[in-house]
């Protein structure tokens, strides 16, 4: 009905080589989620790149790589305008299959 959920492609002022930029940091980072938890990394596949803080600053040591369900749970966390991320599931299981 409303427009509310088409914000998908929403994206906070990125300079015009962000493409560039994001795939040196993968490159990099080799793809590992630099996700820290526990004194351990993540270092699952990652595919998006996050500002570690918020803002304008898109040099690279201002960027991380982190895998898809990290980089969700931070920018829910940041806030970010974005309410609806709060409520993404990274899995779904059904209950009839144990
Ligand atoms: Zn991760």
């Amino acid at each position: 009905m409303s427009g509310r959920w088409q914000g998908s492609t929403r994206r906070d002022e990125l300079p015009a080589d962000w493409p560039a930029i994001r795939a040196a940091v993968l490159e990099r980072d080799r793809h590992r989620c630099r996700w820290l938890e526990g004194g351990r990394y993540c270092a699952r596949w990652a595919n998006q790149v996050d500002h570690i803080r918020p803002g304008n600053d898109h040099s690279p040591t201002n960027l991380q790589a982190l895998c898809a369900d990290h980089h969700a749970i931070k920018s829910s966390r940041e806030g970010n305008a974005a309410p609806r991320v709060s409520r993404w599931r990274p899995t779904e299981r059904h209950p009839g299959l144990l």
